[in-house]
């Protein structure tokens, strides 16, 4: 250990261990539904397997393991011949039969990589490992009251007793765990979010459900000295380094934060000359810290044994049979050759991969250059100021299809489109044309136009002899008036022409 008076620079080394929900239609081990109903009960999502009652025995879900080999081959990971179940084994009440299923030495995926983007640069991350388990059943403490659960929803040390549910129990997880290469807690918000991404693009992944994605970070604070200019650390220092471990953690937002806040606790430990302690803490999200939970477990401690009921299963030929669709990064790039998009809009447009597939709807039905204005600027701008996703409008590619062909056909002004038909159409769940007529804004008809044109030159004999005088502002002004008359429907290209003619006579 560093003592104070000779104190390196410290830098913080973190590595993750992603848990994600796979997005199949039973559990991993019994048939149970994945979907929980609106409002259902505790504990009635349930069989004798998922409650791990004696005698019961797990059948593997097909659909599982085929969501494994995708995630495996989107993360250019291995996957082995033959991949085997293990049970680890510790008391939780959340786990029935007091062992998980998992894998241990026999991952179904190993040796990957992602690659995603930080502050403007490429940044890639090793990943150790990805294999699949089960989810526990969720636990909730609550003290004894007169109000509503959730309001007495509270933490294990001040709670008066703990309800168990089982109806997640069961649920597929896919453990991801990268190797320790993030140097900032900053950087793993990219990732995690490069990860949704692409679990997205297999349609394997939901990221809208609660607790479709939890993080336990891995934090510990090394000499930079011994951190070689390659930014890799050898395994001795990475062993001897004093690690925590924070669980749980629900957010990408709240990953950064805690992994902030664990690195400066640690730098203040080591600082004041204390030893970091090894050990699992707990996030609070309200509070932004994190807190000790208990001194961090040990591999021996869960007895690691195969799991006798699952037979060691051969996946080498899935692999090869199993095919993923095209991944964020290729598309990105596909859509900046193929549509000749520049950069920002091309990452706008397929980080979900529900925006790609209606942008290229979209594109094929018109410009791609209007196409992505109107996809990434108009809609996404619409959708993100009201706190919706595209998922809003999916279904709903006609009418704004219909949307853009009023204006590449001109019968109405891009302006008023995109602040007035657009805005409707999300607002009020109407068709273009309904909002088109009840708001008159049809392109005005040439008559109208010639009208207000002969009012505007009529009324106004000062501007017009400005404009004669030479005054840039008069024709301008003029136009307005015709804009105004018009109610903003008409072309102002056209009504500066017709201007022209019109002061020329
Ligand atoms: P354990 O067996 O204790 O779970 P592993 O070696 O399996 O530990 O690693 C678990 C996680 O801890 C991985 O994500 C890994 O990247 C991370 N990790 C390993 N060493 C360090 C370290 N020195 N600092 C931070 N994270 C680390
Ligand atoms: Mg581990
Ligand atoms: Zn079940």
């Amino acid at each position: 250990m560093a003592r104070a008076a000779e104190r390196a620079d410290l830098e913080p080394v973190i590595g993750l261990e992603v848990h994600v929900q796979l997005d199949t239609d039973t559990k991993v081990f019994c048939g149970c539904s994945t979907d929980p109903e609106p409002d259902e009960d505790p504990n009635t999502r349930t069989c004798p397997v998922c409650l791990g009652l004696p005698g019961a025995l797990p059948v593997l879900n097909e659909a599982a393991v085929e969501a494994g080999v995708k995630v495996g081959k989107a993360l250019d990971a291995e996957i082995p011949e033959e991949t085997q179940f293990h049970r680890k084994n510790y008391y939780y009440p959340d786990l029935p039969k007091n062992f998980q299923i998992t894998q241990y030495d026999a991952p179904l995926c190993a040796d990957g990589e992602l690659e995603f983007s930080h502050e403007g640069e490429r940044r890639s991350v090793r990943i150790r490992r990805a294999h699949l388990e089960e989810d526990p059943g969720s636990i909730r403490h609550a003290r004894e009251g007169p109000a509503d659960l959730e309001a007495r929803t509270t933490s294990v040390d001040r709670a008066d007793y703990t309800l168990i549910d089982y109806n997640r129990a069961g649920t597929p997880l896919m453990e991801i765990v990268t190797e320790p290469d993030f140097r900032e807690p900053a950087a793993v918000r990219g990732f995690l979010e490069k990860l949704e991404e692409v679990l997205e693009y297999l349609g394997i992944f939901d990221a809208g459900s609660d607790g479709s994605l939890r993080v336990d970070a891995n934090l510990s604070m090394v000499e930079a000295d011994r951190i070689a200019d390659d930014g890799s650390i050898p395994e001795s220092v990475l062993d001897d380094a004093n690690r925590t471990e924070v669980k749980n953690i629900s957010s990408h937002r709240g990953a950064e934060t805690a992994l902030s806040y664990e690195a400066s606790r640690q730098r203040d430990q080591i600082d004041a000359g204390r030893e970091v302690q090894q050990e699992t803490r707990h996030f609070n999200e309200t509070h932004g810290n994190t807190v000790s939970m208990r001194a961090k477990e040990e591999e021996k401690d869960y007895r690691y044994f195969p799991e006798a009921d699952l037979p060691p299963l051969r996946v080498a030929h899935w692999k090869a049979e199993i095919e993923i669709p095209e991944l964020p990064d290729a598309r990105r790039e596909r859509f900046r050759t193929e549509y000749d998009l520049g950069a920002e809009t091309a990452s706008k447009l397929t980080s979900r991969k529900a925006v790609a597939d209606f942008y290229e709807e979209v594109a094929a039905a018109f410009d791609p250059e209007l196409a992505a204005t109107w996809v990434a600027d108009n809609l996404l701008g619409e959708l993100n100021y009201r706190d919706e996703s595209i998922d809003a409008v999916t279904d709903r590619l006609d009418e704004f299809e219909r949307l853009i062909e009023l204006v590449a056909t001109g019968e109405v002004t891009t302006k008023n489109a995109e602040e007035t038909v657009l805005r409707a159409m999300l607002d009020e769940g109407l068709d273009p044309d309904t909002v088109v007529e009840r708001e008159g804004l049809g392109k005005a008809g040439d008559d109208e136009v010639a009208d207000a044109v002969a009012t505007a030159v009529a009324e106004n004999p000062d501007a017009v002899e400005d404009y004669h005088a030479g005054e840039d502002g008069a024709l301008n002004f003029l136009v307005g008036q015709v804009m105004a008359e018009t109610g903003g429907s008409a072309d102002p290209g056209t009504v500066n022409e017709l201007l022209r003619e019109e002061l020329a006579e």
